[in-house]
């Protein structure tokens, strides 16, 4: 709780100082409640959030004196609530190799989150292939290849510009001629345009169901914790096309928005699986839902 609370003093710090001023002996009222909300909006908790902790709260307290830390307290129920269903474990699945594909925007985390977790196979044994099928930048296979020498993986690469499907193709094969445990494969996050991105991202999946009908067994969503709102129509873009079966949400360290998770796991409800802390090999925390509600909350 300690490091995770360290990671989010900024998200909190923000909303929490606001709820200290504003709440301090103060009769909950229409106009109170009307301010609560503004301070959740204000921290990218979202409307619905936003109405349902003052629902709550108004409830059995409606025009009673309340303090800020009961409004805490109401607050981190709230959020609890709304993200324990979708607290899941990042489990593997019995077929040989699991197939991981990794989507998201650029600059999102994708290649770092891949690498940390390629470690953590690599340290319980399990034998991990990582390919690089973001083929239009030079920058991130080199990343990919001192993350995989890290986690004791091969990194497979094509030449720039190659096709990204057919690089694919030829990691499945791999994976499963070399009896690898798990293929992980980092996409791209940007090409020319949006259509671009996801035709790509499309034929990248119908390589893979084409090879293994049982593949992918994961396709984990990565975004970025402090693109704040934006973070809802990235899920949007990519929920479809990849058929996203599990969130991770990156740089909760340092940003005053990490409320956006609850925004759109109240939209979407898609599976959190770890969260983002920073850029070290250990930055990445297994997601425990109250553990987030009490750190976001103050
Ligand atoms: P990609 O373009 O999606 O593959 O993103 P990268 O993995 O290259 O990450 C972009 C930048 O964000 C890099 O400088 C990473 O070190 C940094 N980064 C990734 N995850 C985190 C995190 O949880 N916290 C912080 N503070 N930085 C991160």
């Amino acid at each position: 709780l300690d490091r995770i609370s360290k990671g989010l003093r900024r998200s909190t710090s923000r909303m929490s100082d606001q709820m200290a001023a504003s709440f301090n002996q103060r009769t909950l009222d229409r106009e109170a409640l009307e301010d609560l909300e503004d301070i959740l909006i204000m921290a990218d908790l979202g409307s619905d959030v936003a109405e349902q902790v003052s629902s709550n709260l108004a409830e059995d307290k409606f025009d009673k004196q309340v303090t800020d830390l009961e409004i805490k307290v109401a607050l981190a129920e709230t959020i609890s609530d709304i993200l324990t269903p979708l607290e899941t474990p990042f489990v593997l699945g019995l077929a040989r190799p699991q197939v991981i594909l990794f989507v998201g925007v650029n600059g999102s985390g994708k290649t770092t989150t891949l690498g940390k977790i390629a470690k953590r196979f690599g340290d319980q044994g399990q034998r991990v292939l990582i390919c690089a099928a973001d083929t239009f930048r030079a920058a991130a296979v080199e990343q990919l290849t001192v993350w995989g020498e890290r986690a004791g993986a091969p990194v497979m690469s094509g030449k720039p510009g190659a096709d990204a499907a057919s690089l694919v193709f030829d990691a499945m094969n791999r994976a499963r001629d070399e009896k690898y445990d798990i293929l992980m494969i980092d996409t791209a996050g940007r090409l020319q345009n949006r259509t671009e991105l996801m035709d790509e991202l499309a034929k990248i999946i119908r390589v893979i169901e084409k090879t293994d009908s049982s593949a992918p067994h994961h396709s984990v969503l990565v975004l970025d914790a402090t693109v704040g709102q934006n973070a809802l129509s990235q899920v949007e873009a990519f929920r479809e096309t990849a058929n996203v079966s599990g969130l991770i949400m990156t740089k909760l360290d340092g940003t005053a928005k990490g409320g956006v998770l609850v925004a759109l796991s109240e939209k979407y409800k898609l599976p959190i699986h770890f969260i983002g802390i920073g850029e070290a090999i250990e930055d990445l925390e297994i997601f425990s839902a109250p553990v987030f509600a009490a750190a976001l909350s103050g």
